[in-house]
């Protein structure tokens, strides 16, 4: 069975509409999908309007946050849409977005990108701006060769176009996805580049917040990681979650759908909600 709760759509910073990622699901034959755009509920409110043929849909998003020093990204699975918390935290978020937005695109424009702030916007249309739409409009103006470039040079870790935003905390986060009725999973885990001993301390903190999962797959993962993250998983007394964390067809990138297979005899968020 193949499934797939961590997807972007244009209401972040996704390639495909809503309802493109929808059919495409539909088309590789998933059995669920979850829209889980960064802080905001907007691409599922689309999808949500569409039909399929059996494909469950399931109400995501992924919220920044931040734990250690370091930002850290939390799905929320299943969260209740009208729930007034979160819907308070998503406000919260977007007007965060903004305020960075002006203060990345006045970094980039220091370093000659002129113009920053209105193609990253016209990229992101009515998506509040993420870091990717900076990258794209750099390589389309000719200032960057390659999104990766440019999160390497101007926008990643330690640039200058890393401005640090006060994310809420993660515990807040957490509780707030919970007390939405949704299911808290922390998103790749291994992408935070964290000691094996801050990892497993992140994972405490997260699971004393209330946090119930861990990605085990997110995209292209070796073998060897997701065999660590399960033994994590395991470890830490948290379920397990599934997700391609797709965001456009990219040669490097993975597409759509996980094989429940592979989380073997571990248990699976989807038991919760399928
Ligand atoms: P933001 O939430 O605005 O800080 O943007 C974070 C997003 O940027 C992530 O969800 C990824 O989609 C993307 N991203 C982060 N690092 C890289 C990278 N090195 N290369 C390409 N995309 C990246
Ligand atoms: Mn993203
Ligand atoms: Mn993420
Ligand atoms: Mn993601």
């Amino acid at each position: 069975m193949l499934i797939d709760f961590h997807t972007h759509s244009t209401a972040s910073d996704g390639a495909l509409s809503p309802s493109e990622l929808f059919s495409r699901a539909v088309d590789r034959g998933l059995a669920a999908l979850a829209v889980t755009d960064h802080d905001t509920l907007a691409g599922w409110e689309v999808a949500q309007t569409l039909q399929s043929g059996g494909m469950a849909l399931v109400c995501g998003v992924e919220l920044s946050c931040q734990w250690g020093g370091a930002t850290i990204h939390v799905v929320g699975l299943n969260v209740d849409a009208n729930s007034e918390g979160l819907l308070g935290v998503l406000n919260h978020l977007q007007q965060l977005r903004r305020v960075r937005a002006e203060k990345i695109a006045a970094a980039l424009e220091r370093l000659g990108a002129v113009g920053a702030l209105a193609g990253a916007q016209a990229l992101a249309g009515e998506a509040a701006i993420c870091r990717p739409h900076f990258a794209h409009w750099l390589v389309s103006e000719g200032y960057m060769p390659s999104v990766s470039r440019a999160f390497d040079k101007w926008l990643g870790n330690g640039k200058p176009g890393d401005i640090k935003t006060l994310w809420p905390d993660l515990a807040d986060t957490v509780a707030v996805i919970a007390a939405a009725g949704g299911i808290p999973i922390l998103a790749h885990p291994l992408k935070y580049r964290f000691t094996r001993t801050k990892l497993r301390a992140l994972c405490d903190a997260f699971s004393v917040a209330g946090g119930v999962a861990l990605e085990i797959v997110n995209g292209r993962q070796s073998e060897s990681d997701i065999t660590q993250l399960k033994r994590l998983a395991k470890d830490k007394n948290l379920l397990v979650s599934l997700g391609s964390d797709f965001h456009r067809e990219w040669a490097y990138g993975a597409d759509l759908g996980v094989d429940i297979a592979i989380a073997g005899d571990a248990s699976g968020v989807w038991e919760m909600i399928l």
